[in-house]
């Protein structure tokens, strides 16, 4: 039955709203009332607690999912679209205000005829003289949206300030015991202390617990970046094999003290190409750091060739693998596949990497299984 055709009795229940006007003229207080529920988009509806008979207006109906007004709405209809987890407690509250002749304020998710979920505010309130269950509804969907999406991103927030600091605390820990060690051995025994190979062993210490603090702090800065779009790019010239091995020469270091030692290389295509030559060492210094976090010191293979019009680097491991669910996940901010007791780490940096090769109009994916090591493949257009 259409709002419109409903004689005064409905307008009534909403008394507080319409009462300025009704001492005035009935006539502009529905035109107002109606006004006001059109452009708030406000549902109302009206339950006859004796006949049961139920009134509705069309913004009901729509938070129910119908375009069009449902004629003889029930009880049991709206019972049946609430989400089965949802309807217990919401027909005892309905009840519960029924039975004490009081109000109820609720929200509920409810079940639309083609099957996908929605949320629903709901308020009404038992007018006693007339014995009717009067109120009105409005989809909430959106609202219930940004406010989850806003939930999520505190939860991570709090997850990345925690491993964020676990992160950064663990190589300044280090640095100040090597400091206190250093200062001691210096007070003890005075230059003599440290032979020139325990020095340059401590230098070379420091020197790697500073890199990963400048990584840590550089992946941050670039999240920061990502999120306000002031991530450029200034593309120049470089040859792919040559860029490769930059990179792998200035992880010497790092591959020498692990269990994989240096990559074994396949240079299978060389040829130019247009790129950001700092940021792809970094997408490449960053998926060997990781074929070296997570390949089990088992050997590490980097293969470079020409596939019609785009270059592609392979970086392969023989480490603990990744589950194929888990393939798109890794590549979001702060996922990472692997809980932080295991391995440590910030789960930035494939998100950075994978900003970096978009921003060249390339690809990065992975061919992985759990056990069965992995291989990232960056692909990169050709000039
Ligand atoms: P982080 O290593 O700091 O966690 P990344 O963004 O580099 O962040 O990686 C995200 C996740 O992807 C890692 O936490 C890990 O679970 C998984 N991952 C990345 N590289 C590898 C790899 N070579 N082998 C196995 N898992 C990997």
């Amino acid at each position: 039955m259409q709002f419109a055709e409903q004689p005064i009795t409905l307008l009534s229940q909403f008394s507080n709203f319409v009462r300025p006007f009704m001492g005035k003229n009935k006539v502009e207080a529905e035109e107002r009332l109606q006004l006001a529920t059109e452009a708030s988009r406000l549902g109302i509806w009206e339950i006859d607690l004796k006949t049961h008979q139920c009134f509705t207006n069309i913004f009901h109906d729509q938070a129910f999912g119908y375009s069009k007004e449902i004629k003889n709405w029930t009880f049991q209809k709206f019972s049946e679209h609430l989400h089965p987890e949802d309807r217990e407690r919401v027909i005892s509250q309905i009840k519960g205000a029924i039975a004490q002749k009081s109000s109820f304020d609720l929200e509920t998710r409810v079940l639309w005829p083609d099957g996908s979920r929605h949320w629903m505010s709901m308020t009404g309130k038992v007018a006693r003289e007339t014995n009717r269950l009067v109120g009105v509804n409005q989809n909430i969907t959106e609202k219930k949206l940004a406010e989850e999406t806003l939930r999520e991103a505190l939860f991570y927030r709090d997850e990345f300030l925690s491993i964020a600091s676990h992160e950064l605390k663990t190589p300044l820990t280090s640095l100040k015991l090597q400091c206190q060690i250093f200062k001691r051995v210096v007070k003890r025994d005075g230059e003599e202390g440290y032979s020139k190979e325990r020095v340059d062993r401590l230098v070379e210490q420091s020197d790697q617990h500073v890199n990963r603090l400048v990584r840590l702090v550089d992946d941050m800065l670039d999240i920061s970046r990502i999120r306000t779009g002031k991530l450029s790019f200034t593309f120049e010239k470089a040859e792919i094999c040559q860029l490769v091995d930059s990179v792998i020469e200035r992880m010497k270091p790092q591959f020498d003290s692990s269990y994989s030692g240096r990559p074994v290389i396949f240079r299978c295509d060389r040829g130019e190409l247009k790129v950001d030559r700092m940021r792809i060492e970094q997408v490449i210094c960053n998926l060997l750091n990781n074929a070296l976090k997570y390949g089990r010191g088992l050997p590490i293979e980097v293969k470079i060739e020409r596939c019609e019009d785009v270059f592609r680097i392979s970086i392969k491991d023989n480490g603990i693998g990744i589950l194929p669910k888990n393939h798109g996940k890794i590549f979001s901010r702060f996922q990472r596949a692997i809980p932080a007791s295991e391995v440590s780490g910030l789960g930035l940096g494939l998100y950075i990497a994978q900003q970096i090769v978009d921003g060249h109009n390339g690809r990065i994916h992975l061919v992985s299984d759990l056990d069965q090591g992995s291989t990232f493949i960056v692909e990169l257009p050709a000039n």
